[in-house]
């Protein structure tokens, strides 16, 4: 069963490589799959819907809205000197669904599901290996 799993579903990385650089020149991406058209954000390398590895990477819109969030007191490894922090979750206008840090724009006081909000992508420049993640920031 799980040889079955690995070949249909195992994603190698790279496969969506592309995707950290587009991030790098400002453009925020998801999947599209050439076959059956399905849209997934993150990027998929194998179709949810009918699991074909045809895909293209798209641009998506930036705007969300705030599904639901969490103060992270107790940070992990690693994180520690950034505690507390707030983690939300958001679902994207074009579909999809994204798990970022709430940025410096929206203070705690002020958040309410459903709120109006874009995402900034953010990259680690300073990592030899380019790391990814973003924020979500109140509308301007
Ligand atoms: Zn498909």
């Amino acid at each position: 069963m799980f040889k079955w799993f690995g070949k249909v579903n195992f994603s190698p990385y790279t496969r969506v490589a592309d995707f950290a650089r587009h991030l790098k020149e400002g453009r925020l991406m998801g999947s599209r799959c050439r076959k059956c058209g399905a849209r997934s954000f993150p990027p998929r390398a194998d179709c949810s819907e009918c699991l074909s590895a045809d895909f293209e990477l798209v641009e998506v819109g930036r705007k969300a809205k705030l599904l639901t969030y969490t103060r992270i007191v107790a940070a992990p490894t690693g994180f520690e000197a950034l505690s507390p922090y707030i983690v939300a979750v958001a679902d994207l206008e074009e579909g999809g669904r994204i798990l970022a840090w709430l940025g410096e724009t929206v203070k705690e006081k002020d958040i309410r599901f459903g709120m109006e909000l874009h995402v900034v992508p953010r990259i680690f420049t300073e990592l030899e290996e380019i790391k990814v993640y973003y924020t979500l920031e109140k509308e301007s």
